[in-house]
């Protein structure tokens, strides 16, 4: 399990990376990585801050297991709807479904 803390944003935010409905997304500031989930409309949570290898380490393991449990389900995947991730500064890369 991962330890989930609330999340506010110190400086510029870069999405690296987000998974399918953007439930899990891995986003760096400055030198530290870190995997990021909403848990409200404008809340987040962040785990794993620290080096790309980390973060990008849970962040994989994270979304194989969201699409995994998704599937499953057989949750119906909706489009990440334009949210405070997307319209926020520092977005570089707009993820692709
Ligand atoms: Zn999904």
């Amino acid at each position: 399990m991962y330890i989930w803390e609330s999340h506010s944003p110190q400086r510029l935010r870069h999405v690296k990376e987000a998974s399918c409905c953007e439930a899990y997304i891995l986003c760096s500031e400055g030198a530290q990585y870190y995997v990021l989930r909403r848990t409200d409309f404008a809340r987040f949570e962040e785990t794993a801050r620290g080096t790309y290898e980390h973060a990008a380490a849970v962040w994989l393991n994270l979304a194989e297991r969201h699409k995994q449990q998704a599937h499953r389900a057989g949750v119906r995947h909706a489009k990440p709807s334009p949210g405070p991730i997307i319209s926020g500064a520092g977005v570089d890369r707009v993820p692709m479904e």
